[in-house]
């Protein structure tokens, strides 16, 4: 289903299919060297048809429940920096006869933007959590300039960079499983946890948003970490949310001040509790192992990696 929602934001389409395939076959082809006898080219080809028409088959009918077909234009209303490194944007659709705010966002879901970067030949789509499900100033989403020493992410530094009030910008229609466990929102004995650092904190900080305006009075486990203080984003906003909310602790963690979110803090936790984590892949990892240890069910845990997810596993 994953997988699913990823194509589906990305308009993979049943025509792809065979492209991939044909592909796949000739890389297994070349790797297998003398051993692609035409009997195991021939069981690969019949596995690849067979898990092709499982994924065309769910994601036909995300496309049919999809908020909007393909890509559509958005523009840029409003861009902000909030914790130093990151722009939150808010885009509106340029067919003013699609009201945006009558949409019923899932807080948790993410956004495809596709872009035409200037440093790069080919078309770039990447996917961005919603960081609000208010639809009444547009669509929210926010976006951290992706460096790693020399590198420099190609889509996030063109948002941060190239991207500005009255841009255009191609959307798809949100998508994604990360999302607040329903039945659980309108009960008050197993409090929300929300678990975040850096960016991670866009999809939790919907999630606070939608809890806040569901129910006010489950209990509410707000923990964030990151550098310093100069890169705690969305502050002001998440100290809203959490005044509106009855019964609320908020954990703030800066690490170059040696304040760590570890293991050690998860034994504060209450269990059972409904956790959502999300962040780079060392710190879930860290955070699920360590909730696993204190015994929190697999089915309490949900996460949400910005790429692919098969390095983090729940039990
Ligand atoms: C479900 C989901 C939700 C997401 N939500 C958000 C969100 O809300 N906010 C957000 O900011 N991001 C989010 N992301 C991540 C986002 O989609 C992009 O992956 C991110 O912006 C980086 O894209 P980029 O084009 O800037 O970097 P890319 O060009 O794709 O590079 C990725 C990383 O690799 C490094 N790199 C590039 N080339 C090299 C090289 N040759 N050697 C070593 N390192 C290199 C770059 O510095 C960068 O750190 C989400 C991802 C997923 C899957």
């Amino acid at each position: 289903m994953q997988i699913g929602h990823k194509h589906r934001a990305l308009q993979i389409k049943p025509e792809h299919y065979p492209i991939v395939g044909k592909h796949l076959l000739g890389a297994i082809k070349e790797v297998l060297g003398e051993g692609a006898t035409d009997e195991v080219i021939n069981a690969w080809a019949e596995a690849y048809d067979e898990i092709a028409s499982v994924f065309i088959k769910v994601e036909e009918n995300m496309y049919k429940e999809a908020m909007w077909s393909g890509f559509i234009p958005f523009k840029v209303v409003k861009k902000e920096i909030t914790g130093s490194d990151i722009a939150a944007f808010t885009v509106q659709p340029e067919d003013n006869s699609f009201d945006v705010s009558r949409l019923a966002l899932t807080a948790g879901q993410y956004i495809t933007v596709k872009t035409d970067p200037e440093d790069s030949d080919h078309i770039a789509l990447r996917h961005y959590s919603l960081c609000s499900v208010d639809t009444n100033e547009g669509i929210q989403f926010a976006v951290r300039r992706d460096n790693k020493n020399a590198h420099r992410g190609l889509v996030s530094n063109h948002l941060h960079d190239n991207v500005e009030v009255g841009d255009s910008l191609l959307l798809s229609a949100p998508a994604g499983d990360f999302e607040l466990n329903k039945s659980l929102i309108e009960q008050n004995d197993i409090p929300l946890v929300l678990i975040s650092a850096g960016v991670g904190v866009t999809p939790v900080l919907s999630m606070l948003e939608a809890q806040v305006r569901a129910n006010p009075q489950r209990p509410i486990i707000w923990a964030y970490a990151c550098q310093n203080q100069d890169y705690h984003a969305f502050s002001g906003r998440v100290d809203k949310l959490l005044q509106q909310a009855e019964k609320v602790q908020s954990h703030i963690f800066y690490f170059e001040e040696g304040q760590l979110l570890n293991e050690e803090w998860l034994k504060t936790l209450p269990n059972p509790a409904d956790v959502y984590v999300c962040g780079s892949m060392a710190f879930m990892d860290s955070m699920i192992d360590g909730l696993m240890a204190l015994e929190h069910s697999g089915d309490n845990i949900h996460y949400e990696p910005f790429g692919p997810k098969m390095s983090l596993s729940v039990g």
